[in-house]
């Protein structure tokens, strides 16, 4: 086996070197509030221009147009997490809504949405949870009632991240309330700030730590045309799992980077006077981790093969989501028992380290383990699609 990555892709590498070195931003850029927005537009912005974000996205709709190369993607992110910068934005519109259109998506609407929300311009929000439909999301029961050439919205969405910081956000409602759980969902794109929508922020356990809020929004009569269905009417459920799919995908974290900095972290700390590091309990723990992200590591170029390839990644694509959320969460578990008392701090106190980083990071990855699916029932699509056990038995009905 060559594990060489040959002179072609050395150059490659010393050019994402270089680029990094010359436009590394001082501060971490990813901000979404309006006040700053411009500093994201623009860092991204100059990613794509140098092809290290929309690599792959076609030009006519915004993006730099290379093909698809596994290496090179492998290179870009080792490159950006060695130095600590975030490669593109994780958000909901690039990792969800982007591919999504590309598959189903009309041309208008690619053509529409695709540059500006890879360039950070539009941000979007998932509408898919509802207060009674969570892992079983077929029974939502916001509706979209048709009225001329429009589509009137009522109901209620949760649990809807960044809503509160969105202009667009991509909604399943029920379009044909007569037909069968599954038939009757249809894909919607739908403006923030229609009239009838109501973001209202919820507040979670991790306070008021990081970024990433929580909303319901409350839709009353939201009037959007007809043409805003992604895909047709009525096949929603089939576009929303090409969704959810890109989005089990794109939780596959940078465990490698997140890695790294928690290497540095125990470089820095100490417990009984013994750097972290050199203590054997968390050395052992480290190690265990190290095994893990190496080995999700090149199980995302695995699935990366599959989806250049167009070959379905059967198992091995399932456990994907499970095993990343596991993996983020337990590294930040080590992260926080290392610090000791410090750990348990937040709220920007001057004891803080990293800026409270590994504090928000234990919050997000542990909500990402329910967000998306849920762990349980990830393990149930294992268990029935991939190893073909029994399906799970169904309650009798009422
Ligand atoms: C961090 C985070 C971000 C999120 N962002 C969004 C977003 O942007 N947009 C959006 O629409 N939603 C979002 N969600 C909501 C998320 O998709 C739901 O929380 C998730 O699908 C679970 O639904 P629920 O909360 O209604 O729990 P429930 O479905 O009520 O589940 C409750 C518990 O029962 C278990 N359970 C349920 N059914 C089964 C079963 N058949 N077998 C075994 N166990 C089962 C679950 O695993 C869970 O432990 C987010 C959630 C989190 C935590």
């Amino acid at each position: 086996m060559d594990l060489q990555y040959g002179p072609r892709y050395e150059a490659f590498r010393a050019e994402v070197r270089n680029f990094l070195e010359a436009h590394k931003p001082e501060k971490p850029v990813g901000s979404l509030n309006p006040e700053v927005r411009h500093e994201l537009v623009a860092w991204l912005s100059l990613q794509i221009d140098h092809g290290y974000w929309a690599r792959t996205i076609p030009e006519t709709y915004g993006g730099f147009g290379a093909e698809p190369d596994l290496l090179e993607t492998v290179i870009m992110d080792e490159e950006f997490n060695r130095a600590g910068v975030a490669r593109g934005m994780a958000a909901q519109g690039p990792s969800m809504l982007v591919p999504t259109l590309l598959e189903h998506g009309t041309e208008e609407q690619r053509s529409r949405w695709i540059g500006p929300t890879m360039r950070g311009e539009v941000i979007w929000a998932q509408g898919y949870s509802e207060p009674g439909s969570g892992s079983d999301l077929a029974s939502l029961t916001t509706s979209a009632r048709e009225d001329g050439d429009d589509f009137l919205i009522s109901g209620q969405k949760i649990w809807t991240s960044g809503a509160d910081k969105s202009d667009m956000m991509f909604v399943l409602v029920r379009t044909e309330p007569e037909a069968d759980k599954h038939a009757g969902i249809s894909y919607l794109l739908v403006p923030v700030g229609s009239p009838g929508i109501e973001v209202q922020p919820l507040r979670t356990m991790s306070g008021s730590i990081g970024e990433n809020s929580f909303n319901q929004v409350f839709f009353t009569d939201v009037r959007v045309p007809q043409s805003s269905v992604v895909g047709r009417r009525g096949e929603g459920w089939k576009i929303a799992n090409t969704t959810l799919k890109h989005e089990r995908n794109s939780l596959n974290s940078n465990a490698e980077g997140t890695l790294l900095r928690l290497t540095r972290l125990m470089r820095q700390e100490s417990a009984n006077g013994v750097c972290t590091l050199e203590s054997p309990l968390f050395r052992d723990r480290l190690m265990q981790l190290q095994a893990r992200a190496l080995s999700m590591k090149h199980h995302g170029m695995r699935m990366l093969t599959c989806s250049l390839k167009e070959e379905r990644a059967g198992v091995a694509g399932l456990v994907t989501k499970l095993q990343n959320c596991q993996l983020n969460f337990d590294m930040s578990s080590l992260a926080i028992d290392v610090m000791g008392e410090l750990g348990v701090l937040y709220d920007h106190t001057k004891y803080e380290r990293d800026r409270g980083y590994w504090q928000a990071h234990s919050f997000f990855s542990l909500g990402l383990i329910i967000g998306g699916g849920t762990a349980q029932i990830q393990k149930n699509i294992i268990s029935e699609r991939g190893l073909g056990l029994p399906r799970e038995p169904k309650p009798a009905p009422a």
